[in-house]
């Protein structure tokens, strides 16, 4: 669920903000009324839209509902906070030199502005602004670890301690996995299930969010239909929802690990064992962001969309407190700062105030005690652990777990197919996630399903 937090601006404004989200809720509710389709897509995040896309390519007639009030899923810009745009989920093009959204944004010159990351950034130890060249060299020999040791281990148990008694080793510890602390982390997951096409990452100006709803935006969505149960043991499927019964030959289920792990949908009958292990091995990581409106006279120090470090010491801490910054967004007032692991998910229990307190105490730590006076406009946190349609940010293999990835991409008695970013090769992303959307059509499509 997104938290919005505002403090200058005070509760009126506050209030304003939550009722045009609350204006957005109070859609007219769907009738089933029209014949039933031959394939439900669940979701209309980025493998939702895609898989129904694909689908209507191919003339087949597909439904797609959304339990939301808006497409997007994880990956939507928020424009109306701070009046430029804001992604609460995925905001980096990764993969792209062969990202297939970028290229359509780049074929979109008059609505989008996409650029290469300029990968620039800014490391503070204390108040001193340092040349952070230790943190990056300590960054390379994790990296290194990590891309040459394949073992499905916790990612912390190959490092060697001495690394870990630097004195950069907490603030690395955060930049090697953008969700997940080292110790749940395993490099096992890249090895035996990423592959991507794509090197490198993009920016869009305009948010990834408004560039994924352009770019799917011929795909007709069912709004705040939540789906409770698929019944899949007879011929064809059956979607329950709130909204009614849907009848189809089969469906595709994009929604996260997190939502089928939480059993928020049954399934009937039950699907087989390895899947719910795979659900079980394949979770969710938690990754928040805390966007922060500053004035500009504090941003004239930096260039438009540099990367922040601080050090940060948590004693070696299993999850250490600390954040990443992303200044100048797209050459704006508007900054991003990244916390992730158990941390970020204990933070975001405490509320946005909390999450939102904690980066404005270690930026005054850094450029004084006099900051938020001076520097702060406005705030929102998210709060992807807690938001029930997600129950976290993206998939990522406990340890020793890895192959399992491979059963949540099985589908099921040609009639339940699964899709969605943990499924995806270039998981964990928006693009990989509309990749597997199309890929499982395709195979949907081929298969006996539609007989
Ligand atoms: C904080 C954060 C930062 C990220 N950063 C990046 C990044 O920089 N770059 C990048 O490429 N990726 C990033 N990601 C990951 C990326 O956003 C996701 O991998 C991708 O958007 C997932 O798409 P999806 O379609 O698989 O799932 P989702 O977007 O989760 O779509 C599934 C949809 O199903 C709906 N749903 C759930 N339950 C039900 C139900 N019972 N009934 C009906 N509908 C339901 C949900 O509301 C949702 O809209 C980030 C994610 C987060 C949270």
């Amino acid at each position: 669920m997104r938290k919005i937090f505002l403090r200058r601006t005070g509760r009126r404004q506050f209030l304003k903000a939550s009722l045009s989200g609350l204006a957005l809720a109070a859609l007219p509710r769907i009738s089933f009324a029209q014949p039933n389709p031959d394939v439900v897509v669940i979701g209309a995040g980025s493998a939702g839209l895609s898989a129904t896309a694909e689908l209507m390519r191919r003339n087949i007639s597909v439904l797609c509902i959304e339990g939301m009030n808006r497409i997007g899923g994880r990956c939507y810009t928020d424009m109306l906070t701070f009046g430029v745009p804001a992604d609460i989920g995925g905001h980096w093009l990764h993969g792209f030199s062969a990202n297939q959204i970028a290229e359509f944004g780049k074929k979109h010159k008059d609505k989008f502005k996409i650029y290469k990351d300029p990968d620039r950034s800014v490391v503070y130890d204390g108040r001193s602004k340092v040349s952070g060249k230790e943190l990056w060299k300590l960054y390379k020999k994790i990296k290194e670890i990590k891309n040459t040791r394949t073992s499905d281990k916790p990612l912390i148990d190959l490092i060697p301690e001495k690394i870990k008694k630097n004195s950069w080793f907490d603030t690395v510890h955060k930049i090697v996995d953008g969700a997940r602390d080292l110790g749940n982390y395993t490099a096992g997951d890249d090895h035996a299930n990423w592959s991507d096409a794509g090197i490198g990452d993009g920016l869009c100006r305009e948010g990834y969010g408004t560039l994924l709803a352009y770019y799917r935006k011929d795909v007709t969505v069912k709004l705040n239909t939540i789906v409770n149960e698929i019944k899949w043991g007879g011929k064809g499927v059956q979607v329950v929802t709130n909204k009614g019964t849907i009848n189809a030959k089969a469906c595709i289920v994009t929604v996260s690990v997190g939502v089928l792990r939480a059993e928020k949908i049954k399934f009937t009958p039950a699907l087989p064992l390895k899947k719910y292990e795979a659900f079980e091995g394949i979770t969710m990581n938690t990754s928040n962001r805390v966007l922060i409106q500053l004035k500009k006279k504090f941003l004239g120090k930096f260039k438009n969309d540099t990367y922040l470090y601080t050090k940060c010491n948590s004693n070696g801490a299993k999850s250490p407190k600390t954040f990443y910054g992303f200044m100048k967004m797209s050459g704006t007032n508007l900054c991003l700062f990244g916390t992730s692991g158990q941390f970020s998910k204990d933070l975001e229990n405490e509320g946005s105030e909390a999450m939102i307190d904690f980066v404005v105490n270690d930026l005054k730590s850094t450029f004084g005690s006099k900051f938020y006076e001076k520097y702060f406009i406005k705030a929102m946190a998210t709060g992807w652990a807690n938001n029930p349609f997600t129950l976290g940010a993206y998939s990522g293999a406990i340890p020793g777990k890895a192959l399992l990835r491979r059963e949540l991409r099985r589908h099921e008695g040609d009639r339940v197919f699964f899709a969605g970013e943990a499924t995806a090769n270039a998981f964990q992303t928006v693009h990989g996630a509309d990749l597997s959307g199309k890929r499982v059509a395709t195979d949907l499509y081929i298969s006996p399903a539609l007989d």
